[in-house]
């Protein structure tokens, strides 16, 4: 939204502040990825999001889940001070899990 709207039109200022928050909330999940990416290397991220996606749909997918957990603390305010090692951890985690289902080794990155 324009931020000229916003100062002519007061019901603007709210909706522009809405919008920007949630835009921060969103902007913080996909950054939540970026970790997971970076963690697991693309084909590990790659094939955990896939076999996620096929094993329990999207919202319910491990990595996914990640984001949207981590995300609701971001809107409360209590991001954890080790926010990248969760993470890490949590990447891991998952890989664990689809490494057994694929036959891959489990320990290592890649
Ligand atoms: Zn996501």
């Amino acid at each position: 939204m324009p931020y000229q709207r916003c100062l002519t039109r007061p019901e603007a200022s709210v909706e522009f502040l809405r919008t920007t928050r949630e835009f921060e909330s969103l902007h913080f999940h996909e950054l939540v990825h970026v970790v997971q990416w970076s963690r697991l290397g693309v084909d590990r991220f790659l094939l955990s999001y896939g076999l996620g996606l096929l094993q329990f749909g999207y919202e319910q997918s491990p990595l996914e889940q990640m984001a949207y957990s981590l995300q609701q603390l971001f809107e409360r305010g209590s991001v954890p001070n080790n926010l990248v090692r969760i993470i890490e951890s949590g990447a891991d985690g998952v890989w664990k899990q689809v490494a057994q289902v694929v036959g891959a080794p489990r320990a290592g990155t890649p």
